[in-house]
C-alpha cells in the first residue's frame, strides 16, 4: 500500500509507511533533484520579533517560493525540523505551542526529530502536539523502559521519483540530564551511535539515501565536552548516513560539515534561517550538492544583501489570534507571595536581597546545582507580595537569558567566586548568591561554605548562572567554552515561573539572604 501525500499539496513524495519495501525504481545514469529544507530549535518563535525578524509567516513565503522553484525544475522538496519546537516564549508556552505546530503543519513539514524540550510538558501535551503537527515525530533511540518499544517511529520512508529515502530520528541522551524526571521517568534514551550500528545498515538495505534528522548538537571535530555526543560523533560512528539535519547546539553552519562522508547541517535557531541543501542524486548516490543558509529578515546579517521576505497573509491570519491570546494569558496568576521581594536597582545592586536569592535559588534548583550566582543588573523590578502573574515575572526578568551550568573543580569555583566577590556595589555586575555562605574581606573571598563544608579544591561543584554571564557579560569569566559547560535551553523567566508555581505561596522570609554573604 502506498499513501500519497495529499495531492492538493502538489507533492509527489510518496510515504511508504509500515509496508513491504519495494526495490528502487529510479532510472540509471539519470540525475534526480532533491532539496532538503530545514530548521531547528524553533523554541516558540511562531511570531516575528519586534524588529520584524524571523517568524513563521515570512518562513512560509520563503519556503513556498523555494518549493515552486524546485518543482518547476522537476525536483522535490523534503522539509525537516531538528526539533525543540517547545519552550522559550511565554505566548507559545502558555498555549502548549499550538500555534507553532499548526504553523508547521501549514508549512508542510515532512518529519521532525524529537528534541529534549519536547519533554518539558506532560506526555499528553506532547501527543496532542503530534496530532496538531500531522507529520511524523521521529526518534530511534527513545524507548519505553518496560517493554523496549519506541515512543515514536524510529524512521519514515519516502520515495523521491523512485529513489527510496529513509529519514531516521535521533535525540540527545542529555534529555535525561536536563529534563523533568516526572515526564521522562518511563523512558530510556539509548546511545544514538549504538542504535545506529544496527539500524543504519538495515536502512541501507532498503533505501538509496539515509537522512538522519537529529537533536544532538553539532560540536566541532566531535569535541562535545560536558554534553552528550553530537552529530559529528554519530557521523563518525557508522557508515551510510548521507545527511544529518541537526539541532540542539543552536549554531549556524554556513557550510555543511563533512564527516566520514556525511553532510552535517544545522540552521541556528528560532527560524532565523532556513537551510537549503540541493542534492543531485544519481544511481542512488549524492553526485553533488549546493548549500545555502537563508536568513529570514535578519537585520544585522547578510540579509542586508537580500530582499525583505513578505509575510504570508494566510499564515498571519492563522497565527494572529494565538499571539493575542498569548499576550492576554500573561496576566494569568501563576502564584503568590506573603511579602515583597526586592529588585529595585538602588537596592539590589548594592546588597544581597530576597529577590536575588529567590532567582538564584530557582535557577540552582532547576539545574540541580550546588551554587547559583545572579548578576543584579539582570533584575529589573520588585516582585510585590500578593498574586503574581507571568507578566510580573517578565518585568523582573525581561531579557530571556538561558539557564546554564558548569561542573567546576573546587579550585575553579574559588577562582570564579573571587571574580564574583570583586564586583562593585552599585554596578549591574554585583552578585546575588544562593547555595553558599561567603565571607568576603576587602573584595576577596576568605571563606566559602557549600553544602555545609568549606569548598574543597579537589571536589566537583555545579555552578549555575545565566547565559549572559557565561558569555563573559558584566565582566564575569567566560565559561561557555569550558569543557563541562551545559546550556539547559531553559529561559530565566520560565525557570522562576515554574519555581513560583511549585512553591506558592512564597514566604518572603525563606529568601532572606541574612548572613550568607558577609562583607568586611
Ligand atoms: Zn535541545
Amino acid at each position: 500500500m502506498k499513501t500519497l501525500v495529499p495531492a492538493s499539496l502538489g507533492l509527489t513524495v510518496v510515504l511508504l509507511s509500515g509496508c513491504a519495501m519495494m526495490g528502487p525504481s529510479y532510472e540509471p545514469d539519470t540525475d534526480y533533484q532533491l532539496t532538503i529544507l530545514h530548521t531547528n530549535d524553533h523554541h516558540g518563535r511562531f511570531w516575528r520579533n519586534s524588529d520584524g525578524e524571523y517568524g513563521m509567516s515570512a518562513r512560509k513565503t520563503l519556503i513556498d517560493a523555494i518549493r515552486a522553484e524546485v518543482e518547476a525544475e522537476g525536483g522535490e522538496v523534503l522539509l525537516l525540523s531538528g526539533g525543540d519546537i517547545n519552550t522559550g516564549v511565554p505566548e507559545s508556552d502558555l498555549q502548549d505551542a499550538e500555534p507553532d505546530f499548526l504553523g508547521m503543519a501549514m508549512l508542510e513539514y515532512d518529519a521532525m526529530a524529537v528534541g529534549n524540550h519536547e519533554f518539558d510538558n506532560p506526555r499528553d501535551v506532547l501527543m496532542k502536539q503530534a496530532d496538531w503537527a500531522g507529520f511524523p515525530f521521529l526518534s530511534a533511540n527513545i524507548v519505553y523502559k518496560d517493554n523496549g518499544r519506541h515512543l515514536f517511529e524510529p524512521y519514515e520512508m519516502f520515495n523521491v521519483q523512485g529513489n527510496r529515502v529513509a529519514v531516521v530520528g535521533f535525540t540527545t541522551e542529555d534529555t535525561v540530564k536536563i529534563g523533568n524526571p516526572e515526564y521522562i521517568g518511563d523512558l530510556d534514551f539509548l546511545t544514538p551511535s549504538v542504535v545506529a550500528q544496527d539500524l543504519i545498515p538495515e536502512l541501507d538495505e532498503k533505501s538509496e539515501l539515509i537522512i538522519a534528522v537529529t537533536h544532538m548538537g553539532h560540536y566541532a571535530n566531535g569535541n562535545y565536552g560536558g554534553n552528550a555526543p553530537g552529530d559529528v560523533t554519530l557521523a563518525r560512528s557508522v557508515e551510510g548516513i548521507d545527511v544529518i539535519v541537526g539541532g540542539h547546539s543552536q549554531n549556524p553552519l554556513f557550510e555543511p560539515d563533512v564527516q566520514n562522508g556525511t553532510l552535517i547541517v544545522q540552521a541556528h535557531e528560532w527560524g532565523k534561517y532556513v537551510g537549503r541543501l540541493d542534492l543531485t542524486i544519481r544511481n542512488g548516490e549524492i553526485a553533488s550538492y549546493e548549500y545555502d543558509l537563508i536568513p529570514v529578515n535578519l537585520k544585522e546579517d547578510d540579509q542586508l544583501l537580500r530582499p525583505e521576505i513578505a509575510q504570508n497573509l494566510e499564515m498571519l491570519a492563522m497565527l494572529a489570534p494565538y499571539q493575542q491570546a498569548g499576550s492576554a494569558a500573561l496576566d494569568t496568576v501563576i502564584g503568590s507571595a506573603d511579602g515583597d521581594f526586592i529588585g529595585d536597582r538602588s537596592v539590589v545592586r548594592n546588597q544581597p536581597t530576597n529577590l536575588g536569592t529567590l532567582i538564584a535559588r530557582a535557577q540552582r534548583v532547576k539545574a540541580q546545582g550546588d551554587v547559583a550566582i545572579m548578576n543584579s543588573g539582570g533584575i529589573r523590578a520588585d516582585l510585590e507580595g500578593g498574586d503574581i502573574s507571568y507578566k510580573d515575572v517578565l518585568t523582573v526578568q525581561p531579557f530571556a537569558n538561558g539557564l546554564v551550568y558548569v561542573d567546576f573543580s573546587g579550585a575553579e569555583l574559588l577562582d570564579y567566586l573571587d571574580v564574583a566577590a570583586s564586583k562593585q556595589a552599585g554596578s549591574g555586575a554585583f552578585a546575588q548568591f544562593d547555595g553558599i555562605n561567603l565571607r568576603i574581606t576587602d573584595g576577596e573571598v576568605t571563606r566559602a561554605i557549600v553544602n555545609g563544608r568549606e569548598v574543597d579544591p579537589s571536589q566537583t561543584y555545579r555552578l549555575v548562572v545565566n547565559s549572559f554571564m557565561a558569555s563573559g557579560g558584566d565582566g564575569y569569566p567566560q565559561i561557555n567554552n569550558h569543557p563541562n559547560f551545559v546550556n539547559t535551553g531553559f529561559i530565566d523567566a520560565d525557570v522562576i515561573v515554574e519555581y513560583i508555581e511549585d512553591n506558592s505561596p512564597l514566604q518572603a522570609s525563606d529568601y532572606n539572604p541574612g548572613l550568607s554573604v558577609v562583607r568586611r
